[in-house]
C-alpha cells in the first residue's frame, strides 16, 4: 500500500461487553508524524493502537487512511509495522534471518532481500551480531532487531507498545533517542503508546493524552506539559500539588484562591467563578521557600541528589495535604522548621473540581 497524507481516526469506540475500553477516539495523525498515546494501566492505550492495526474490530466509528476506509481491512492489508514490548522475535531465525522474514514472505528478488536487509541490520547498528540467535543479544539489541524488522518492509505507518518497558533505565534512555533518530532519518509515521510521561514528551511531536477510554487532551509536549487541560492531565504530568481550594475573586482569567490564610494568583483553567471548590494544580520545581508568603511546618526532607523533596504541612489547619517543593541541595531545610512559601508566578493553574 502506498503511502497517505493523512490517517483519520473518527469516533473509534470499542468495547469489551458493557466495559468502555475506549470511546469515541478523535485524530488526525499526519503523515511523518510522531504521535504518543499516553495514560495510565487501563485507559485504552493498546485498544486503540490494536484497533489502528487491525487486531481489534471497532465497535463504532471509522478509520479512514486519505479517501479511503481501512478499517474494515486486515492487519496485513493495512501496510503498519508493528513493534511491542516483548520483541516478539522467531527465535529459531538469526537477526539477519528475523528481519529478512517479511521481505521473503513478499517473494522479493534475492538480491533485494540482501540489500534491504544489509541496510536495515546497518541502520540498527547490529551488523557484528547479524547471525546471531535473539537469545545471544541483550534486550536492547533484540528491541532494535524488532525494530529493524518492522520498518524494513516500508509500513506506511510503525505502531510500538510500550517498546522500552522491559529494558533497564540507561538502555531505555539511549533507545529513546535511537527511535526518534531513526523516525526522523526514515520519516516514519508513528504511534507510540506508552505510560512514561517522560518518554512521550521528549519522542513525540504530538501527545494524545488519555483517561478511562477517553481522549482528555491532544497537543504539543508544550502545550500539554505547560497547559494541562484538565486536573487530571495535570496530576498525570507532575503536577504533585492538587490542592482542594476555594475561588475567591475573578479578574479576567486570573483567580485569586486562598492557601493557608494567605490569597494567591493562578489563572483559571476552564469555568471557574467566585466562591466555586477548585483544585488549584502547581509543579513542586514551581514553590519556593521565601521569607514571607504561606506559613507552614516541614514535615519530610528527602534527599535526591541534586535536590531535596520537601513536604510541608500549612499553619490554620483546613488544608490536609501537604504542600510539596523541591529545592537546590545546598539549601539548607529539615523537618520540624517553620518556613514560608511561594509560587512562581504564572505556575498556578486552578481547575473546576
Ligand atoms: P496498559 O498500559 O495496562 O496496557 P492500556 O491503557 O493499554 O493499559 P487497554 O489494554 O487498552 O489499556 O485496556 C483498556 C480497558 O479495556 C481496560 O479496562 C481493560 O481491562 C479492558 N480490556 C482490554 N482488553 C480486553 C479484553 N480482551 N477483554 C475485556 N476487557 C479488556
Amino acid at each position: 500500500m502506498s503511502g497517505f497524507d493523512q490517517l483519520r481516526l473518527d469516533g473509534v469506540t470499542r468495547r469489551f461487553g458493557a466495559a468502555d475500553a475506549l470511546v469515541g477516539l478523535d485524530l488526525t495523525i499526519e503523515r511523518g508524524e510522531f504521535i504518543a498515546l499516553l495514560g495510565p494501566s487501563g485507559c485504552g492505550k493498546s485498544t486503540a493502537l490494536n484497533c489502528l492495526a487491525g487486531l481489534l474490530p471497532l465497535t463504532a466509528g471509522a478509520i479512514w487512511q486519505d479517501d479511503q476506509r481501512i478499517d474494515t481491512l486486515p492487519p496485513e492489508k493495512r501496510g503498519f509495522g508493528m513493534v511491542f514490548q516483548n520483541y516478539a522475535l522467531f527465535p529459531h531465525l538469526t537477526v539477519r534471518d528475523n528481519i529478512a522474514f517479511g521481505l521473503r514472505m513478499r517473494h522479493l528478488p534475492k538480491d533485494d532481500v540482501r540489500r534491504r536487509t544489509t541496510e536495515a541490520i546497518e541502520m540498527v547498528q547490529l551488523i557484528e551480531h547479524a547471525s546471531k540467535l535473539p537469545g545471544q543479544l541483550s534486550g536492547g539489541q533484540q528491541q532494535r532487531v524488532a525494530i529493524a524488522r518492522a520498518t524494513v518492509l516500508e509500513p506506511t505507518l510503525v505502531l510500538m507498545d510500550e517498546p522500552l518497558s522491559n529494558l533497564d533505565a540507561k538502555l531505555r534512555l539511549e533507545m529513546r533517542t535511537e527511535i526518534r533518530r531513526l523516525h526522523q532519518s526514515l520519516g516514519l509515521t508513528t504511534v507510540y503508546v506508552t505510560h512514561d510521561q517522560e518518554e512521550a514528551l521528549s519522542m513525540a511531536d504530538r501527545l494524545v493524552v488519555m483517561r478511562q477510554g477517553k481522549v482528555q487532551q491532544i497537543g504539543t509536549p508544550e502545550e500539554v506539559h505547560t497547559k494541562p487541560s484538565t486536573w487530571h492531565v495535570a496530576d498525570f504530568m507532575g503536577y504533585r500539588n492538587l490542592l482542594p481550594l476555594k475561588a475567591s475573586q475573578m479578574n479576567g482569567d486570573q483567580v485569586t484562591v486562598d492557601l493557608g490564610g494567605t490569597a494567591i494568583r493562578g489563572s483559571a483553567q476552564g469555568a471557574v467563578a467566585p466562591g466555586d471548590d477548585v483544585i488549584a494544580a502547581v509543579r513542586p520545581e514551581d514553590v519556593k521557600l521565601s521569607d514571607q508568603g504561606v506559613k507552614g511546618l516541614v514535615e519530610v526532607v528527602e534527599y535526591q541528589g541534586r535536590e531535596r523533596a520537601v513536604e510541608v504541612v500549612l499553619d490554620g489547619g483546613g488544608q490536609d495535604d501537604p504542600v510539596r517543593l523541591h529545592v537546590r541541595t545546598e539549601q539548607r531545610v529539615e523537618a520540624g522548621e517553620q518556613v514560608a512559601l511561594t509560587v512562581t508566578p504564572g505556575r498556578l493553574l486552578v481547575y473546576p473540581s
